[in-house]
């Protein structure tokens, strides 16, 4: 599973910083989580705290933030929000009726989102499609607390 992965890099990553700097144990792990990463955060959580057991880091707090999803459009320089790209991709699904769900119906559901907006998001401002995701997609350490 992605989360499971994900736990793992993040255990290692935190578990490499320790030894590097005489760590004794491991108080708590704040973790920035992308809004285009889709994430389950509980089971999230669980696989870090299964992984950590028996290491420095067992007992550790795992905390989570988000970090918002920002586009930038390459041609004309504009920049903007999830909240943004997704009423442009409903606004465009519900005019070219590109997707509808098993009701006939065209609201978009939200976890298909993320895929949606690498597919078809667009410059808000001038159309281009030549944009890119500067922020909102991974995940990282954000801060460790540490007992020396
Ligand atoms: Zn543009």
């Amino acid at each position: 599973m992605h989360e499971w992965s994900l736990a793992e890099g993040i255990y290692r990553a935190v578990l490499e910083f320790a030894e590097s700097h005489n760590v004794k144990k491991i108080l708590e792990v704040e973790i920035k989580v992308g809004e285009l990463m889709q994430l389950d955060l509980e089971l999230m959580k669980e696989a870090i705290v299964t992984l950590a057991q028996g290491s420095i880091m067992e007992g550790a707090k795992i905390e989570f933030s988000v970090e918002k999803a920002e586009f930038r459009c390459e041609k004309c320089g504009y920049e903007w929000n999830f909240e943004t790209a997704k009423k442009e991709i409903k606004r465009r699904i519900s005019k070219d009726k590109l997707i509808k769900d098993e009701a006939g119906s065209l609201d978009l559901p939200l976890h298909y989102i993320p895929d949606l907006v690498y597919a078809l998001a667009i410059c808000p401002r001038c159309g281009s499609s030549n944009i890119l995701v500067t922020s909102g997609r991974d995940v990282k350490i954000q801060k460790i607390m540490v007992k020396k």
